[in-house]
């Protein structure tokens, strides 16, 4: 029994017995080289999540710039916002490109399935259409272009986060990485942790609330629309992910160690720390609503969240958002004006609700 039901040399044409199956379908191990057959679907899940960031098509200059631009020029924004909406800016301009490039050198050749490959060539151009976001804000606002796109050489506490990350894309891409042994599953189980769960679950998620906090004060309020379609794409990403690490745990159970779950803690101790620093970077003496012992609680928050979705217990004990206001953003469809000046009729949304405030973490919007 095989996953891909074809062997190295040529088939026998008049051998049907070789038609897929797909119980036998595999998350990872298959041929890394092959056709897709799609169909029969059997992570029925992937192919939803495909249709799902179909049904969410946007492009950042669909979003009018042009009050951002008149209050960016004007003196209605302190030194510390500034500098607040700068770094941010810095880390996700870069940051996006770090997902797609993972996606594209170290995710796609080793997820083996169809299914979910046809989702994550969906998600690679959503993050060009991110990476995109930053390019259009930058012009937008007249932004120095290379101040913004080097701060990662230029922040450290940027710096920390992406090297963090770029190791983990590094591991896979050395030549003698294969997930054919279970330490190999492991460092990719590591990799997908640290780009779906830490990188879009942890560290977009705290750059989400400094920049929606200025449209909540009615400020830069077409970066904070373009902020919003971000987030709804990346909670889907973060939902894809954990799918998809999960299901690969329980077809190899045998790497779930104790051991492993340990070092699992281990990297998201590491990364709150990070995302801690670069809290406290962006914001030395706080602005209106936003300070650094409230990053602390919700990056701790959401962090606990994240390690009860991968079936860890959670870790920080932080039970309540200090940002209630994110679960209402987070409810798109109850905000009836957000898509008004759309063409498109769009679907309901789907967010797990549990990223940033109330509700609990079932993906029940799949299966509606
Ligand atoms: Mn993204
Ligand atoms: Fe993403």
């Amino acid at each position: 029994m095989s996953c891909c039901n074809v062997g190295d040399q040529r088939p026998d044409f008049h051998d049907l017995g070789k038609r897929i199956n797909p119980e036998n379908k595999r998350l990872i191990n298959c041929k890394a080289v092959d056709v897709n057959q799609l169909m029969p679907l059997k992570y029925h899940w992937a192919w939803e999540f495909y249709l799902k960031g179909c049904a969410n098509n946007w492009m950042p200059t669909e979003v009018s710039m042009q009050r951002d631009i008149e209050i960016w020029k004007s003196n209605r924004l302190t030194a510390d916002e500034r500098r607040m909406i700068m770094r941010n800016l810095g880390f996700f301009s870069t940051a996006e490109s770090l997902v797609g490039n993972n996606i594209v050198l170290a995710i796609f050749r080793h997820v083996t399935n169809p299914e979910a490959r046809q989702y994550l060539l969906r998600q690679a151009f959503e993050e060009a259409v991110h990476t995109h976001t930053f390019h259009y804000i930058v012009e937008s606002l007249g932004l120095d272009e290379r101040e913004v796109f080097n701060m990662y050489h230029e922040v450290n506490s940027i710096y920390e986060k992406d090297e963090f990350e770029m190791k983990l894309t590094q591991d896979i891409m050395d030549p003698n990485f294969s997930t054919a042994t279970d330490d190999g599953i492991r460092t990719f189980i590591k990799n997908l942790i640290g780009f779906y769960v830490i990188m879009e679950g942890i560290f977009f998620y705290s750059g989400f609330v400094m920049i929606l906090s200025f449209k909540n004060r009615a400020l830069m309020t077409g970066i904070g629309e373009q902020f919003e379609y971000i987030l709804r794409d990346e909670s889907i990403h973060l939902s894809f992910g954990i799918e998809l690490i999960n299901n690969i745990i329980n077809e190899n159970p045998q790497v779930w160690t104790d051991e492993f779950q340990q070092e699992i803690l281990e990297l998201i101790d590491h990364a709150v720390e990070l995302e801690i620093a670069y809290a406290q970077d962006c914001l030395p003496n706080g602005i209106i609503g936003l300070n650094v012992g409230m990053f602390r609680d919700y990056v701790q928050y959401i962090a606990d969240r994240r390690l009860v979705r991968l079936g860890l217990k959670p870790r920080y004990g932080v039970e309540e958002s200090p940002f209630p206001w994110m679960a209402k953003v987070m409810d798109l469809k109850k905000e009836k004006n957000f898509f008004e000046s759309r063409v498109t009729e769009y679907q309901p949304l789907g967010f797990e609700s549990d990223s940033a405030g109330g509700g609990n973490s079932s993906d029940d919007w799949l299966s509606s």
